[in-house]
């Protein structure tokens, strides 16, 4: 194991300040514009692309690359303190390469993941296909299914999957589905949908509260056939581990806890970028607004609430950023990516609303970005597991009991 540091090296500084360049440059001066138009951002994608920050060899840089666990959160939080629509649009793919690293064979891993992002002169995209209508949380209430069929070798998905980001506008599409219903979470298995298999639709696409630059829609599967071998992880290694489940015995739940713990530092990154940018924008503002003959932030009422904002912050980076560590060093003790994703969301809710009352009337209209940037912050607390399913998590692992 490597000894703890939340040290930057030279290499992670350097890419810190060329993601913030890129922000600065690219994607801030467009970020309002394509929040208002709902949109994916294809030119800004195709441009991430061309510098390198889109593609898996970013990504492999960034993961396999990387000792310490720091350059994913590093890289994150300065693109989301770019933009979060935006970021969210540059950063889902990532989604789909992590449900295929999850489950995967190292060749599916191989095959798929690349195609997931294309090249840089032609981009494509993926989508990580498994919340539903009626189970977002509840992951044992899924119901789109999966039957193999034998005379063909193909399995045979039929149902709707909902909220995606990458949904229907994706290339690679890799969907949870049940194969034993009698099992509940543990009789799913993961597929992938090959670009322009047939009966993958897009249903609608969602109008959202923010990150309104990310694409979310439904995704319809009607009698979509993917070969036998889009199977992740292979039809020998899921007959073993429904045959355990069915046993009795614990099947790989520890090993896929472990999984979304170590996701899980990575979506707080987002949420700091956020907190940031709008901690950053009324810092500066209660510098320069006056109020009774002085700058607001003269007044403690002001100034101690950046006080806190800043603290929030900070406290929440280094709690991102040892979770990424101890994911990358797989020595997890009390659900420490949780807690991180948690608080990180909360400090962003919190901060961006903070900031609002800190500009005012200003704070409130859509001429400064302070009220995006609220909005955007929100969704931190609801995917990648709600605030209640990071409490769940949390509480199980500090009492080792079934907390409902
Ligand atoms: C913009 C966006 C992008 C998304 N992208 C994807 C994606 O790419 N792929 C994907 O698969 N999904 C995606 N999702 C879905 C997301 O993960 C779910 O919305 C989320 O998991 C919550 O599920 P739900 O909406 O069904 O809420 P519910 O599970 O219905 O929860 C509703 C409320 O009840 C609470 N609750 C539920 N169960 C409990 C419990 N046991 N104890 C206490 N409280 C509980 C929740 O915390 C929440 O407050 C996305 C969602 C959004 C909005």
């Amino acid at each position: 194991m490597n000894e703890f540091s939340l040290a930057l090296t030279d290499e992670q500084e350097q890419l810190r300040d060329w993601i913030h360049q890129f922000c600065v440059d690219v994607v801030r001066p467009v970020a309002g514009e394509w929040d208002e138009r709902e949109e994916f951002p294809w030119p800004i994608v195709e441009e991430a692309a061309q510098i390198g920050l889109y593609g898996w060899d970013f990504l492999a840089q960034g993961m396999l690359g990387d000792k310490t666990g720091l350059t994913l959160p590093v890289a994150i939080e300065e693109l989301f303190w770019g933009d979060a629509g935006i970021g969210m649009a540059i950063m889902g793919t990532g989604l789909a390469a992590a449900g295929i690293a999850a489950s995967g064979t190292q060749e599916q891993v191989m095959e798929w993941v690349p195609q997931c992002y294309g090249t840089a002169d032609d981009i494509r995209l993926g989508a990580f296909c498994a919340s539903e209508a009626d189970a977002g949380s509840d992951v044992g209430g899924y119901r789109a299914r999966a039957v193999y069929d034998e005379a063909s070798d193909e399995w045979v998905l039929n149902g709707a999957k909902a909220w995606i980001t990458n949904g229907g506008i994706a290339d690679v599409h890799v969907v949870v589905a049940v194969v034993d219903p009698e099992l509940g979470s543990k009789g799913h298995a993961s597929f992938i949908v090959p670009p322009g298999t047939m009966g993958l639709s897009q249903g609608q696409k969602y109008k959202k509260h923010g990150i309104r630059a990310s694409h979310t829609a439904e995704v319809l599967l009607d009698d979509v056939r993917v070969p036998g071998q889009c199977l992740l992880g292979g039809r020998e290694k899921l007959d073993e581990r429904l045959a355990r489940v069915r046993r009795g015995e614990k099947g790989n739940a520890q090993a896929a806890m472990q999984t979304f713990e170590a996701t899980r530092p990575a979506v707080g990154a987002q949420a700091l970028g956020v907190a940031r940018a709008a901690y950053e924008y009324a810092l500066d503002y209660a510098k320069e607004r006056h109020a009774f003959g002085r700058p607001i932030i003269a007044n403690q009422g002001i100034a101690f609430m950046l006080a806190d904002m800043a603290t929030e912050i900070e406290a929440s980076r280094m709690m991102v950023w040892r979770a990424a560590w101890l994911g990358k060093n797989k020595s997890f003790v009390n659900a420490e990516g949780s807690m991180a994703k948690l608080k990180a969301a909360r400090t962003a809710t919190w901060v961006t609303e903070r900031a609002i009352q800190i500009l005012g009337g200003a704070g409130y209209t859509r001429e400064v970005p302070v009220e995006r940037w609220h909005r955007d912050a929100k969704i931190h607390d609801i995917f990648e597991g709600t605030e209640q399913i990071q409490q769940l998590v949390i509480s199980r692992a500090i009492s080792g009991m079934r907390i409902e």
